[in-house]
């Protein structure tokens, strides 16, 4: 970034930042950003591209000043792999890097405090990563993860909003007993009782528009073949970018494993882990972006993101935006996650277009952040 005339710099919370200065001094900001970070075994492109293509943009503006700042942000710890706690990085930029967080430990028992400043960095300086109150905008470009670009055969996607997230773990309660000796109609048989509520489970998400629903994760017990299951401990994940949807979804799964419970003569319980509203993105930006993809030669395509990204950090102090880039065979996460050259190219198109657009837009220009 140095070379392109950037002020470069660290912040506290191990955020890596490039300023391009604007065509006159003291001028509000666009933050341009990704991660850095990523989980093991991981991919090549999951967050790193949104920072590269960042500064990109700055290399093919040549030199070029536009009417405010670009500030490029490589976050850190976005996937909570080490803390088990993600958005670390862009936390800070919103002030949400508390001292709650900071004391939050890894498996060897090192704070986020100790990793701070075991990196050569001060906690206590934490607050000058918060942006700056006149930010303009935030802009993520990011692998989409999934299947659906490459499905529709387009290079980019607009996202307009990231879906809210539930998740709660639930405990079938039945009798364990033997599986020779108990005849069928005798058994409380918490498993079998867990997988007809599985097939609920995925009978409502699909039945319902934009809902997606998991059992990912289940847990019999005392497990072994010869045992009716007396226990069962099982996960659901549901995510929809409408919170009025997705909160009734869960009621109506709850109150179906009650029912089923009674009718075997089990009892369940649920334990809510998480409850995660859905976030929107900037209306005028992801409008902006559908004009600027039509420009690259492409069909302009909204939607939601089923994945957390610092986006949705961000969007809570400013207003913000993500690019998807279309992801070979959805794989993401995995060594053979990839990007086609010419989306890469398409991308940088379409952001050279949208910083253009935003540098003759008067209400853009004038706005300020929510904060
Ligand atoms: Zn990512």
């Amino acid at each position: 970034m140095e070379p392109l005339g950037a002020q470069v710099r660290i912040d506290a919370a191990g955020n890596l930042r490039g300023v391009y200065p604007a065509l006159e001094p003291n001028v509000p900001c666009l933050v341009i950003g990704s991660h850095l970070d990523t989980v093991p075994n991981a991919g090549a492109y999951d967050g790193i591209l949104g920072v590269v293509l960042g500064i990109a943009l700055i290399e093919e503006l040549r030199g070029r000043r536009l009417p405010f700042a670009i500030e490029v942000v490589g976050f850190s710890e976005e996937e909570g792999t080490r803390f088990g706690t993600p958005f670390i990085g862009s936390r800070a930029l919103v002030g949400r890097l508390d001292l709650e967080l900071l004391s939050v430990r890894d498996a060897r028992g090192v704070s986020v405090r100790t990793a701070i400043e075991e990196f050569g960095l001060s906690p206590e300086k934490i607050s000058q990563a918060e942006l700056k109150k006149e930010t303009l905008g935030y802009l993520e470009f990011h692998i989409e993860q999934g299947p659906v670009l490459e499905k529709l055969n387009l290079s980019l996607g607009a996202v307009e909003a990231i879906v809210g997230q539930s998740r709660l773990e639930f405990t079938f309660l039945g009798c364990a007993n033997h599986a020779g000796t108990t005849p069928m109609n005798l058994r409380s048989d918490a498993l079998a009782g867990a997988s007809e509520w599985i097939g609920i489970v995925e009978r409502v998400a699909q039945n319902i528009p934009g809902l997606v629903g998991t059992v990912g994760k289940i847990d019999a017990k005392p497990g072994a073949a010869n045992v009716i299951a007396g226990e069962v401990r099982l996960t659901l994940d549901l995510r929809q970018s409408s919170d009025q949807i997705r909160i009734r979804a869960v009621e109506d799964l709850i109150r179906r494993a009650h029912e089923i419970a009674v009718r075997r003569g089990l009892s369940v319980r649920e334990n809510v882990l998480l409850n995660q509203p859905a976030v929107a993105m900037d209306a005028f930006l992801v409008g902006e972006i559908e004009k600027a993809v039509i420009k690259t030669g492409c069909p302009p395509h909204r939607m939601v993101s089923g994945a957390g990204h610092d986006a949705m950090i961000l969007a809570e102090k400013v207003p913000s935006a993500m690019i998807f880039l279309r992801t070979p065979g959805g794989i993401s996460h995995d060594p053979a996650e990839s990007v086609a050259p010419e989306d890469v190219e398409k991308a940088i198109d379409c952001g050279l277009h949208l910083l253009d657009q935003l540098a003759s837009s008067p209400e853009f220009c004038k706005r300020t952040n929510r904060a």
